[in-house]
């Protein structure tokens, strides 16, 4: 039972990740709360990154592409990826954007089953990968369709069941980005297959935060995003992955020449090359990379069972925190209670989001808004204390009793971030 921030205390001085903290940056007089959008900057990140521009790129200029392997960063921050998510080494790699990679992997999904014209989403998934099977359908024209259902394990099941023999590719997001609820990776790739219908994840909101096994849940494509809880850097490269199954068979459509077999070649014609190099488009944006390999290998550090632990454990004291300060406002959770099938981020309805957030940012409790009304905080086991949490609910409770939030400073839409 949590009743005074000493038991909180309590908890920090028990929890067997306490000592990452210190490797991160972090302002002493913010609780960011918003690390499954922006990951904070690990501190050995700043020191790869000064390396990357002093001594590889200053000094040694151009030679570093060999002497500094630039030129092998997509395969081998891949490579740590993939041991976060349940892949082989050989089946991941950083490259472009997560948008990018949806795109990639999207084209060549559609192509395992040629006679099959729907792609099946989630009607609220994340609207880039809307967006690009949208734009994909509109470029590839004929009768492709992209089909929206609700987002329950049910509802999917319900569709495949009805319509499976017309569905190619199921594309869904494992963590939702607002409300955190989590597939059930095992069971929805089953139904996938059985529907005859290839899957692409997109783990954005996942890796890093939660344990992954593509290779046991027989996943056959995957995408994500490397500046949220991967700590990559704003705009960090993103990543995808293929199953090993389909490297030889098909070509990606942005077949730039960094995916080809020899580069260095010039040659006149497209090869691509073997296994998942063949996913790279163009040059590695190597100071970027560097960022994003330095802070998979920290994440790679921690074990990712207490980090999945702490992860739960900071969100349920978060929501029995509010529960008890913050109960008699018109907040409403809209994050699962059930920490088994929820990623690290929690949000709250409120009809003042926008206001109750700019105030609480105000003040150095930072979160953010999704519209229309929702609040989002996102808990980042490697850097947070359980003690902010306290701290951060007791500012929420004075904000919401003090009406503080009903100022025009917080109401303005150009006010604050
Ligand atoms: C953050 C996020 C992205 C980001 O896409 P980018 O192209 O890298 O900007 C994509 N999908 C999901 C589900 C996300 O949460």
């Amino acid at each position: 039972m949590i009743e005074t921030r000493q038991d909180l205390e309590a908890l920090d001085c028990a929890d067997d990740l306490r000592e990452f903290r210190a490797q991160f940056e972090l302002p002493p007089d913010v609780i960011y709360l918003d690390g499954n959008s922006l990951g904070a900057l690990p501190r050995r990140t700043r020191e790869r990154v000064a390396g990357v521009v002093e001594r590889e790129w200053g000094r040694d200029l151009i030679k570093s592409w060999n002497t500094a392997d630039w030129i092998s960063m997509p395969q081998r921050t891949g490579d740590k990826i993939a041991a976060l998510i349940g892949a082989g080494k050989g089946e991941v790699v950083a490259a472009d954007s997560t948008s990018v990679n949806l795109f990639k992997a999207l084209s060549v999904a559609l192509r395992v089953n040629p006679g099959r014209h729907l792609i099946v989403s989630e009607k609220t998934n994340f609207p880039t990968d809307l967006y690009v099977a949208q734009g994909l359908i509109a470029q590839l024209g004929g009768d492709l369709e992209l089909l929206l259902v609700d987002g329950t394990d049910e509802a999917l099941e319900a569709v495949l069941a009805e319509r499976g023999a017309q569905i190619g590719v199921v594309l869904l997001t494992h963590i939702h980005y607002t409300t955190a609820r989590m597939y059930d990776m095992r069971r929805v790739t089953a139904a996938a297959h059985n529907a005859g219908a290839v899957i692409v994840w997109d783990l954005s909101h996942s890796a890093g935060i939660a344990p992954i096994d593509l290779h046991g849940c027989d996943a056959d494509f995957a995408v994500g995003c490397g500046y949220k809880h991967l700590n990559g850097g704003p705009g960090a490269p993103a990543f995808i992955y293929v199953a090993r199954r389909y490297h030889e068979r098909f070509m990606q459509p942005i077949s730039g020449w960094m995916g080809d077999a020899r580069p260095f070649e010039f040659l006149p014609g497209y090869e691509p090359a073997a296994g998942i190099s063949r996913y790279l488009s163009g040059t590695p944006p190597v100071i970027a990379m560097a960022a994003l390999e330095a802070s998979v290998e920290l994440i790679l550090e921690a074990p990712m069972e207490a980090i999945r632990r702490k992860s739960i454990a900071l969100c349920d004291v978060f929501i029995a925190l509010m529960d008890r300060h913050c109960a008699d406002s018109a907040l409403e959770l809209i994050s699962p209670r059930d920490g088994a099938w929820r990623g690290s981020h929690l949000s709250y309805r409120h009809e003042a989001s926008y206001p109750i957030m700019q105030a609480l940012i105000r003040s150095g409790i930072i979160g953010d808004c999704r519209p229309p009304d929702l609040m989002r905080f996102g808990f980042a086991p490697l850097y947070l204390r359980y003690v902010d949490l306290w701290d951060a609910v007791m500012r929420i409770a004075e904000v919401l009793r003090t009406r503080e939030w009903d100022r025009a400073e917080f109401r303005s839409r150009q006010s604050v971030t």
